[in-house]
């Protein structure tokens, strides 16, 4: 965490008033860096692979197709995944359909809280072209443009097995280190940023949110 508030290294936090910039951490992420003995990366991928901790965060209707994955039917443990209610320990975010302007900003504030390595699974053609909502006023229709996606599942709403496919292709990458949505998104982060305020007015937080 960077103390010195004026570096290049640092977030604007313009957002936020003087009094509130003291509170917030306003230092810039660094991409991942993977471990420098292959065997070591490999080992990381193939733990990070098969512990993936879903955050419990539906955006739309689509999300209601995560639920099926949890029964005794699909039964998602069996695989290492889990559910989890707080974004510090989860490492998945499902996407789950369509996202409004106001969502959008509390699903950035839970990314960034998320630790890395991190992976955005989109769900339903809403996020990848905004679907039904392709012309709304307020719900959004391209969803890369403001976080990055490393798996898209295509479908209005697409079924649990498509899903599920989805998570075992997206853990085949993580093996094989294929997945770098995180460092894209730290990589091209004053893009994604000016992204995200050309549709959030009301931008009242950190450029970060550690
Ligand atoms: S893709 Fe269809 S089911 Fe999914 S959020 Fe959009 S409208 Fe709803």
């Amino acid at each position: 965490m960077s103390k010195d508030r004026s570096s290049k290294n640092t977030m604007e936090n313009s957002g936020l008033s003087a009094d509130e910039q003291l509170l917030f951490c306003n230092a810039r992420p660094e991409p991942y860096k993977p471990y420098s003995i292959k065997a070591v990366e490999d080992f990381a991928n193939w733990a990070r692979a098969n512990s993936l901790w879903i955050l419990a965060f539906g955006t739309g209707c689509c999300s209601i197709e995560l639920r099926p994955l949890m029964t005794a039917r699909f039964d998602i443990s069996r695989f290492g995944i889990a559910g989890r209610p707080t974004p510090r320990q989860s490492s998945v975010f499902i996407i789950g359909g369509y996202v409004s302007v106001k969502t959008l900003k509390r699903i950035i504030r839970s990314y960034e809280q998320m630790q890395g390595p991190k992976f955005i699974i989109a769900l339903g053609s809403c996020p990848a072209n905004g679907g039904m909502y392709f012309d709304s006023y307020n719900t959004i229709n391209q969803f890369d443009l403001y976080l990055p996606v490393d798996m898209y599942v295509t479908g209005c709403m697409p079924r649990p097995e498509a899903l599920l496919a989805a998570i075992m292709e997206l853990k085949e990458d993580i093996k094989v280190g294929n997945c770098d949505g995180a460092n894209r998104y730290v990589e091209n982060l004053d893009w994604y940023k000016a992204n995200q305020k050309k549709v959030i007015k009301n931008w009242d937080m950190p450029d970060y949110n550690w």
